[in-house]
């Protein structure tokens, strides 16, 4: 690993990491040097175990690159990380014992970072001799807090998508909702682990949607926030991946955006240090942070079929009520929408029609 990787945090890019952590918990400036206090107090450093079960490792690599500021000096400097099996030069028993060490001596004070599903078939994911379950009810017993990290973990994710033949379930469906907070996102997005991390021990459990995610980062809709919105409204839309109104911030519902269907503030946080983010660089959103992802997403560059869904104008106002009119992620917002703009005359005829007919149905 390199020496870059463990460099100091300067002050300067620590308070820029606490003022950031802070705006996205929706505290003013004058609550960052409290947010400072909770990271820098070693006296307080929170044991962490990083469980990594059935995935790419993407959310890792996600996080382990963070580098405006520089996540993983925050997380070696601030936080007590016990077991991490990515990254850490220990293995053997030397491992097992560290961590049987933290989950029996820091009972009810350690942060359980779980990353990846966890399969129920016997024999489908192990460690040290045991099934990745038996690991997880284990220390996940004690715990503070479970941070499901990721789409796997939280919802299933790719590994959890059809045939799914280890029968992999996400975190909360094994060990119960009480204590688990979902960070979907593939990969999540380092921002909301830290967000997530530093809510929990300045304030406790964030206040989560019905799907078990912080109502700070995933409250609310991607297309409530998008920079193509103005395109959206006025009807100018991206035909096909090619054309040159991509670059020119056309909006992307017709080549199978998802924002309109999706909950997270990528939008504002973005990604590569804040530099840009899906929608951005023209690509669409494929909504990754919802339940049901990817199968209910498919085909990603295609709009979702339409739902009718009579008196819709207004309804998408946060995922839960989604979440309560259709049980999953599903296509609500695109066809609404887009009869609004059809009704407009901003659509093509054919599609006007076929809209409007679905809705009224
Ligand atoms: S549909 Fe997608 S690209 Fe268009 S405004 Fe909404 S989020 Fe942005
Ligand atoms: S913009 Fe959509 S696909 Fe991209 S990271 Fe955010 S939720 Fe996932």
């Amino acid at each position: 690993m390199s020496r870059e990787l463990f460099r100091e945090v300067s002050r300067r890019d620590f308070l820029k990491l606490c003022g950031g952590v802070a705006a996205a918990l929706g505290l003013s400036e004058v609550s960052v040097p409290e947010v400072a206090e909770v990271l820098a107090a070693s006296s307080k450093k929170p044991p962490v175990v990083w469980l990594e079960f059935g995935s790419c490792s993407g959310c890792s690599t996600s996080f382990l690159n963070a580098d405006s500021p520089n996540a993983v000096d925050v997380l070696l400097n601030h936080l007590s990380v016990r077991y991490i099996e990515v990254i850490m030069a220990a293995q053997g028993a030397m491992t097992e014992e560290v961590l049987h060490e933290t989950i029996t001596n820091e009972a009810g004070e350690y942060i359980v970072v779980v990353e990846g599903v966890v399969p129920t078939k016997d024999g489908y994911g192990m460690i040290a001799g045991r099934n990745f379950y038996e690991v997880l009810e284990e220390v996940a017993a004690n715990a503070k807090a479970v941070i499901a990290l990721g789409s796997c973990s939280a919802f299933g994710g790719i590994p959890g998508a059809k045939p799914n033949p280890g029968e992999v379930k996400p975190v909360s469906e094994l060990i119960g909702k009480e204590k688990v907070i979902n960070i979907p996102g593939c990969p999540a997005n380092p921002s909301w682990l830290l967000t997530t991390v530093v809510h929990v021990l300045m304030f406790g459990m964030p206040e989560l949607d019905s799907y078990g995610r912080p109502k700070v980062i995933f409250g609310q809709c991607i297309h409530d926030n998008c920079e193509r919105r103005a395109s959206f409204d006025e009807g100018m839309y991206v035909e096909k991946y090619g054309d040159e109104e991509i670059g020119r911030d056309y909006c992307l519902v017709k080549v199978g955006c998802k924002g309109p269907n999706t909950f997270s503030n990528c939008p504002q946080v973005r990604w590569n240090s804040g530099k840009s983010w899906c929608v951005g660089v023209g690509a669409g959103c494929i909504g990754c942070v919802e339940p049901g992802w990817p199968d209910a997403f498919m085909p990603f560059h295609d709009r979702l079929p339409d739902i009718a869904l009579p008196g819709y104008a207004g309804l998408r106002a946060d995922a839960d009520l989604v979440g309560t009119v259709l049980g999953a992620a599903t296509a609500i917002g695109i066809g609404a929408h887009l009869v609004g703009a059809a009704a407009k005359g901003k659509l093509g005829k054919h599609e006007a029609s076929e809209d409007k007919a679905k809705t009224e149905a």
